[in-house]
């Protein structure tokens, strides 16, 4: 019975049994030692019991280890306990044999229990964690170790056999017992296989491994000495077995790998240093050394080591063959890797671009259909990456469906895929293009929950106008762009015009580039006046673009543009220092003056916004409570935590917030109880629909009372006329800004304006 705590598992304390009979094995390693060097009386059966005793504890330490270890170790320390109870049986057997005909009895039947060690002792090794998993590295470990082993087979009969009398060679027992050095040396290189890398072998295979380079020592020198006729049983070489034994009962006193749990996860192992490579093959050379040698005394090879060479040839071959085999394999795996989308098992984009080049290369007709996704961004950001993973694979599939064999498709990256259309199938691409579209649409389900965005695709068919497969990507490319532009769920194919507006639309985004650096912007200033007095003490700064070729461009022409390619980072930045400084002149004149700037909403979003305002009041001597920033209702609605937290940092540096446009987005009152504005600018579309239309009436009526109850000022944006200037003023904004009072103009038309009463 095993005590309960071995069974279970529990922690190990410092003296467990498992401890305690590795001491007492020990002990009996110890005495055994000394008993042999002092030649005292029966060392023959003291090495016999001895050696019999620790294989047995060996056998039963590998026993209760296999139990408390974790599933995945159960088999390693199964096979080592059957190696130590072969070992203990096989020396049990010698023993008695021994003692009945009093010399090295060296029978069948001991010879099979051995042997029957031999393979439950490699098997163990194969059964680490760290070896190869698949039959074919197992295959090819097992190999290298007999490759190591039959190598030596003529290295050791140089070494051994050369000053024996031929005569006495004629025993098959002695020469035959070369078989053990070499057998573990083959133990010993497959070892070396499976530890894995150096500096992370786990421990008990450390130990198993020195009880092998111990086991080997001691058969070297055993076959020297039976070689020799000098050998007798009892002799101190004797220790080296149970010390061998001994060591690999040590060794089931570690605990298991940390790796262990994981450990079926782990695929593919890392790749071994180049000597773990050529180990097996050094010792292949000295063996060819040790056959012209071994042929000298006789000019004869000796029949031991010709069937050594001969076996030692066949195996080469068969591991070449292997190694062949392998790398095939590799090789295809490689291209697999190369080519094909991990995700979807599609070709990828390396793929599609050679096929679309061989597509080209054997002519017309060929397109290209490029499909993106409308809105995946938002997909996995809303419901992670598996989510977004688990839909491109789900559209990958109905892609394929979809397509079938009128063309191939492949994943470019992210969430584009292509369609090749060549050479003899013959879809028209725009009914593809509708197949797709329609194959895509979401499913109820899908619908209910969002997860399922729509497609935009784009259509090139190669002609003349293309020098090559990448001019055909990027008309796709336009085209999808277009196709975009027009709504979800929409393909467009490239005309010459599409391409014309795409290519203006690139030169304009380089030009914008160099914008703000080449001074081509420049600010305009429209009075904010005060309906009550008529007084403008305010006014906002519009940015304008001079243009070098297309002239002055107002916001919408360009910024737009700004903010798909990021530009409005920069430029905003410009507009809030320059209207800090023209800001900074007017209150020198006119010391109540304010300010107000718009940010767009991915200027919003990045947290240096706070830094970029403050450098700019500072820098202009500007005091912060004379700067308002102006915000759409959408920026504020996408707006996270992060947005509100910065919002209110502006506020307590005095900074002012107002909302731009309200009205226009879909603001709740929830909403603008969170957001800590100061002002609200009803959206010019009310404004201009005063005169006729009463429900604007009402409305601009309803937010300035909303607005009071909430302590926030109020602009009426894009006053023209008299009427609608009699009307805000009649339900009580306190603000106006329109043309009614002033274009938005310089700095000076400005002054001239806002002049102090
Ligand atoms: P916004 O902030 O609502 O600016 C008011 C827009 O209404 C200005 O157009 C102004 O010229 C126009 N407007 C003013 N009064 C009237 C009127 O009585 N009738 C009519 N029909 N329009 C009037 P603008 O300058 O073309 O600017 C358009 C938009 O571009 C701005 O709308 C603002 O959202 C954005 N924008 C302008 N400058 C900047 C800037 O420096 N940075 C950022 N991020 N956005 C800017
Ligand atoms: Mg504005
Ligand atoms: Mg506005």
């Amino acid at each position: 019975m095993l005590p309960q705590d071995a069974v279970s598992g529990a922690p190990t304390r410092p003296l467990t049994l498992p401890r305690v009979g590795a001491v007492v094995a020990a002990v009996a390693v110890v005495l055994e030692l000394v008993w042999l060097l002092a030649a005292l009386p029966e060392a023959a059966l003291v090495s016999d019991v001895t050696a019999t005793a620790v294989a047995s504890w060996a056998s039963y330490a590998c026993v209760r280890t296999m139990r408390r270890h974790p599933a995945p170790l159960r088999r390693f320390w199964a096979l080592l306990a059957l190696t130590m109870g072969l070992a203990a049986a096989g020396r049990l057997l010698w023993t008695v044999d021994r003692l009945r005909a009093d010399e090295l009895p060296h029978t069948p039947l001991i010879g099979a229990v051995f042997t029957a060690g031999i393979v439950t002792g490699t098997a163990a090794l194969l059964a680490a964690l760290t070896a190869p998993r698949s039959a074919v590295g197992r295959a090819r470990t097992v190999l290298d170790g007999v490759i190591v082993g039959l190598a030596l087979l003529p290295i050791g009969w140089v070494v051994v056999f050369r000053d024996v009398a031929a005569a006495d060679l004629d025993d098959p027992l002695r020469t035959l017992g070369l078989l053990y050095p070499m057998i573990d040396l083959m133990q010993l290189t497959i070892l070396v296989a499976v530890a894995g890398p150096a500096r992370s072998v786990w421990p008990p295979l450390t130990l198993i491994g020195a009880g092998l380079v111990t086991r080997a020592g001691a058969d070297a020198v055993y076959v020297s000495l039976v070689a020799h006729g000098s050998y007798a049983p009892g002799h101190p070489v004797d220790v080296c077995w149970p010390l061998s034994y001994l060591l690999i009962g040590i060794a089931t006193t570690r605990p298991p790998p940390p790796t262990c749990e994981g450990a079926e996860e782990i695929g593919e192992s890392p790749l071994p240093s180049w000597w773990r490579v050529a180990l097996p093959y050094l010792p292949v050379g000295g063996a060819i050394i040790a056959v012209v040698l071994a042929r000298r005394p006789t000019g004869q090879t000796p029949p031991l080591v010709f069937v050594g060479m001969m076996a030692l040839l066949g195996v080469l071959a068969l591991r070449q063959g292997l190694a062949a085999n392998e790398n095939l394999r590799l090789v295809a795996r490689l291209r697999q890797l190369a080519y094909v989308d991990q995700l979807t098992g599609l070709p990828n984009r390396l793929m599609f671009n050679r096929q679309l080049r061989q597509a080209l290369r054997e002519g017309p007709p060929v397109a290209v259909l490029l499909l993106d996704l409308d809105g995946f961004k938002q997909v996995n950001d809303r419901f992670g990456h598996a989510t977004g993973d688990t839909l491109l694979t789900s559209i990958a599939l109905r892609m394929r469906a979809a397509v079938g064999d009128d063309g191939t498709v492949a994943r470019l990256g992210g969430d584009e895929f292509a369609v090749l259309v060549a050479g003899d199938r013959t879809v028209v691409p725009e009914r593809l293009a509708e197949r797709l579209l329609a194959a895509l649409q979401p499913s109820a389900g899908e619908e209910d929950v969002g997860v399922h965005p729509s497609a935009s695709i784009g259509i090139a068919e190669f002609g003349p106008q293309h020098a090559s497969h990448t001019d055909l990507l990027r008309d796709a490319d336009i085209a999808m762009y277009a196709a975009k532009a027009a709504g979800k769920s929409a393909y467009r194919t490239c005309t010459p015009a599409l391409r014309e507006s795409a290519v203006t639309r690139a030169e304009l985004i380089a030009d914008l580039r160099r914008a703000v650096d080449e001074r081509q912007l420049h600010l305009e200033y429209q009075p904010i006046v005060d309906l009550a007095t008529g007084a403008v003490r305010s006014a906002e700064a519009l940015v304008r673009w001079r243009h070098p070729r297309l002239g002055l461009l107002a916001p919408a022409a360009f910024l737009p543009l700004a903010e798909e390619t990021g530009l409005i980072v920069p430029i905003d930045r410009w507009v809030i220092h320059e209207a800090c400084r023209a800001a900074a002149t007017w209150r020198a004149r006119v010391p109540e003056a304010t300010v107000a700037v718009n940010i767009a909403a991915a200027h919003l979003r990045r947290p240096d916004l706070i830094a970029t305002v403050t450098a700019a009041t500072a820098s202009a001597g500007l005091a912060p409570r004379a700067l308002t920033l102006e915000l759409t209702e959408s920026a504020l609605i996408d707006g996270s935590e992060a947005v509100l937290e910065r919002l209110a940092q502006l506020r307590e540096l005095g900074i002012r917030i107002a909302i731009d446009d309200f009205g226009t987005g879909y603001s709740s009152l929830s909403y603008l109880h969170r957001i800590p504005a100061t002002e609200l600018k009803i959206d010019r579309s009310f404004v201009a629909r005063l005169d006729t239309d009463v429900r604007a009436y009402a409305t601009v009526e309803m937010v300035t009372r909303l607005a009071g109850a909430f302590d926030l000022a109020v602009v009426a944006e894009g006053v023209e006329t008299e009427g609608q200037h009699a009307a805000v003023t009649a339900i009580g904004c306190v603000h106006g800004q329109g043309y009614r009072y002033g274009r938005p103009g310089g700095l000076s038309a400005l002054h001239a304006l806002a002049a102090p009463r």
